[in-house]
């Protein structure tokens, strides 16, 4: 008996890194999976993982920034399996580097649409047929830098810290009528998108590992299981009186 048993649970930007480790983690605890994606490649590999491990999961390619495709990814998730109850959103994309004087009106409307206005987006749908089904559990991906400030990433603080501002506002709105919201602030986690913003700092001259290890208490980065397993037991029942919440998972890097 899986805790997620009979559940339906959407998860974008499940091609890789976090969303992906977080499909793979619910469809082992007995959810039925709608793994989306822009990348067409990486989504169906995702799927088949769980397919080949017992699972159930579903593949559909969805930009969360475009709202007709994210309207097409919810009403498929609901016609696929019945109901939405759980739903991540955490499809994102880290942007360059640059001091915030220099950054381009490109990069912060492609980081705000993606990370914002795509959660945003699939926020309304999902709370909108969670609705119908007498409630269920959302998380965002927001991040460290939803708490706190990171030179050279405007764009991308902005935008994590508004997605604490959903959050919090959704969880507000909808709490009476069974619809709880969270947010995870994940510290450098081991991923595609570490490695890019690692490359971008250090001009490719260290690893992710070499140069993040040591910025965290913990002494070394997460593993993205390590986010998967806090989303999960958000999502869980056990999170039953936890709504509106922004937890960290930074192997300390915001009590510093
Ligand atoms: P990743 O780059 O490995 O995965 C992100 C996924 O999102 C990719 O598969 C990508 O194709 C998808 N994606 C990008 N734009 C999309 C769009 N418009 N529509 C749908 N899918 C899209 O990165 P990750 O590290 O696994 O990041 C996942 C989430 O976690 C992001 O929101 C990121 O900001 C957040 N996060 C990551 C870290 C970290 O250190 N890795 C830390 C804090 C927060």
């Amino acid at each position: 008996m899986g805790q997620f048993d009979e559940q339906a649970v959407l998860i974008t930007g499940a091609a890789a890194g976090i969303g992906r480790a977080t499909a793979l983690a619910f469809a082992g605890d007995g959810g039925n999976v709608m793994v989306s994606d822009i990348d067409i490649e990486g989504g169906e590999e995702t799927a088949n993982m769980i397919e080949q491990a017992g699972g159930k999961a579903s593949f559909l390619a969805a930009d969360v920034s475009n709202t007709d495709a994210v309207s097409k990814l919810i009403s498929a998730t609901v016609k696929t399996f019945g109901r939405l109850d759980c739903a991540v959103n955490n499809a994102g994309i880290e942007g360059k580097i640059l001091p915030f004087k220099d950054q381009t009106k490109e990069n912060f409307d492609n980081i705000i649409a993606v990370n914002l206005k795509g959660t945003f987006l699939c926020m309304q749908a999902e709370i909108d047929a969670m609705l119908n089904t007498g409630g269920g559990a959302i998380v965002n991906l927001s991040s460290v830098a939803g708490l706190i400030g990171f030179p050279g990433l405007s764009p991308y603080v902005a935008s994590k810290h508004g997605v604490i501002g959903l959050t919090k506002n959704a969880a507000l709105e909808y709490g009476t009528q069974g619809v709880r919201v969270n947010a995870v602030c994940p510290g450098g986690i081991d991923t595609r998108m570490l490695d890019s913003l690692a490359s971008q700092a250090t001009a490719g001259s260290q690893s992710s590992s070499e140069m993040m290890d040591p910025l965290h208490p913990i002494g070394r980065i997460g593993r993205v299981e390590e986010v998967a397993d806090l989303i999960l037991w958000l999502c869980s029942s056990k999170a039953s009186f936890v709504t509106g919440a922004a937890v960290p998972v930074d192997g300390g890097f915001v009590a510093q």
